[in-house]
C-alpha cells in the first residue's frame, strides 16, 4: 500500500537541512534569542515579498489578528465583519480584542468570504448598528485571495478598516496585487504546516501605514517606549530570533514550492478529467489570479466522511478545513446564530475534504489519490 500522507515536511526538512543548522548554530553562539538582527532581516524580506512598506514580526497568526486589532483601537462596543468558514482564530481574536464578530456567508465557488453579501449586510444595519462596525477581516482560504477590489472599494466607501487574515494566503494575488497589501493591516502564520512554516509559532503583520507600523512595534513589547515607560497595555506579542531566522532561509525557495503546488493542483484537474469524476466532484476555483494552495479541497457529492475514512484506510492523509462553521461553534452561541443562517458556509462543512497538495507530493501518490476516489464513487 503506497502512504501520501496530507503533508511531508521531513522530506522538506532534509533539502534545506546543512542551511537551517549553520544559521541557526549562528544564533546558538551568539546567545541572542530575542528580537535583534535576525528578526529585522526578516521583516525586511517579508515587506518586500509582500509588496508592502513594513512587516513586523510577530509570536503567531493569531497574535497577528489580536495585535492588529488593538492596533487599530478595536474593542468594546465594535463590530467587525468577518467569515464564519475559517479557522477559529479569525473571530476568536474579534472576540479577545473586546469587539463581536458578524458573520457574513461565503462565495460557494471559492469559499471565501461573500463582498456583495458584505453590503447586503452593512446596508441592512439599523444606525446604531452601523456606527459600531470598524472593520472587515476577510480570510483568503486555502491561498486563493477574497475579492478584493469590491471589499477594498466597500470599506474605503463606509470608513471601515481592512485587517487580511493571510494566514494561509503568502504569496497570494488577487489583481497581480499580493496578499497583505490591500488592507490597512494583513496577518499571515508561519505555523508549521503553512506554505512557509517556522519550526514553532510564529507570525508576521504588514502595512502600508508607518502610524499602525510604530504602534505595533510598540505594543509587541508591552506598549513600552522608552524600555519601562507604557504608553500603551501592550503584550509579549514577539517572533523568536531562531524562528524568523529558520523562516529567512526558507522564504528563499517559497516560490519554487509553490510554483510545485501550483502543478499539483493542474494535475490533478487532468487526473480527475481523465478519471471522469469532474461531474461528481468539484475542483477549486481557478482564475488568473495566483492561488498558492496552501490547501487543495474538493467538494464531494456525497458520504464524504465515509470517503474520508475509505482514504485513511488505503494510507491516504486527508482533512477537513474546517467541519464547523463559526457561527455554529459553541462558545459563539451567545451570538445568537442558528443552523441555516450561513447556508453556504454549512454546506461547505459538510461536504468538502482536503487532499495532499505539498511540493514534494510525487505523481504517482497523486495517481494513487484519484484511482482511490474514483474506487470510491
Ligand atoms: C493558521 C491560521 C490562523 C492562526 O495562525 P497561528 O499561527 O496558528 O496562530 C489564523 N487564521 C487562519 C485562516 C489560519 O489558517
Amino acid at each position: 500500500m503506497m502512504k501520501v500522507p496530507l503533508l511531508d515536511l521531513k522530506t522538506q526538512y532534509n533539502t534545506i537541512k546543512d542551511e537551517i543548522l549553520k544559521t541557526t548554530a549562528e544564533i546558538y553562539e551568539s546567545q541572542q534569542f530575542i528580537l535583534g538582527p535576525y528578526v529585522e532581516k526578516l521583516e525586511i524580506e517579508i515587506a518586500s515579498y509582500c509588496s508592502t512598506k513594513y512587516a513586523l514580526g510577530v509570536s503567531s497568526g493569531t497574535d497577528a489578528l489580536l495585535l492588529s486589532l488593538m492596533a487599530s483601537g478595536i474593542g468594546q462596543g465594535d463590530s467587525v465583519i468577518t467569515s464564519p468558514f475559517t479557522f477559529f482564530a479569525t473571530a476568536g481574536s474579534i472576540v479577545r480584542a473586546g469587539a463581536k464578530p458578524i458573520f457574513v456567508d461565503i462565495d460557494p465557488n471559492t469559499y471565501n468570504i461573500s463582498s456583495e453579501k458584505i453590503s447586503e449586510k452593512a446596508y441592512s444595519m439599523k444606525s446604531i448598528e452601523r456606527n459600531a462596525l470598524k472593520a472587515i477581516m476577510p480570510v483568503h482560504l486555502y491561498g486563493q485571495c477574497s475579492e478584493m477590489d469590491n471589499i477594498v472599494e466597500f470599506a474605503k466607501k463606509n470608513n471601515l478598516l481592512i485587517i487580511e487574515d493571510a494566514a494561509q494566503a503568502i504569496g497570494a494575488e488577487y489583481n497581480k496585487k499580493r496578499a497583505g497589501s490591500f488592507g490597512d493591516l494583513g496577518c499571515f502564520s508561519f505555523f508549521p504546516s503553512k506554505n512557509l512554516g517556522a519550526f514553532g509559532d510564529g507570525g508576521i503583520i504588514t502595512t502600508n501605514s508607518s502610524d499602525f507600523y510604530e504602534k505595533m512595534h510598540t505594543l509587541r513589547v508591552h506598549g513600552s517606549h522608552p524600555k519601562y515607560y507604557h504608553k500603551y497595555i501592550g503584550g509579549n506579542f514577539r517572533i523568536d530570533a531562531i524562528q524568523a531566522a529558520i523562516v529567512s532561509v526558507k522564504l528563499k525557495y517559497l516560490d519554487e514550492w509553490t510554483y510545485a503546488r501550483q502543478n499539483n493542483a493542474k494535475n490533478y484537474k487532468i487526473l480527475f478529467d481523465k478519471a471522469g469524476l469532474t461531474e461528481k466532484i468539484i475542483l477549486p476555483f481557478a482564475n488568473e489570479n495566483r492561488h498558492i494552495y496552501n490547501q487543495f479541497v474538493i467538494k464531494v457529492p456525497e458520504r464524504r466522511d465515509e470517503l474520508r475514512k475509505h482514504l485513511d484506510n488505503h494510507g491516504i492523509g486527508t482533512e477537513i478545513y474546517y467541519p464547523v462553521p463559526l457561527h455554529l461553534q459553541e462558545c459563539f452561541s451567545y451570538l445568537g446564530y442558528k443552523k441555516g443562517d450561513m447556508p453556504y458556509s454549512e454546506d461547505a462543512a459538510l461536504n468538502t475534504i482536503a487532499l495532499p497538495i505539498y511540493p514534494e507530493l510525487t505523481e504517482d501518490m497523486q495517481i494513487y489519490v484519484v484511482e482511490k476516489i474514483k474506487e470510491f464513487y
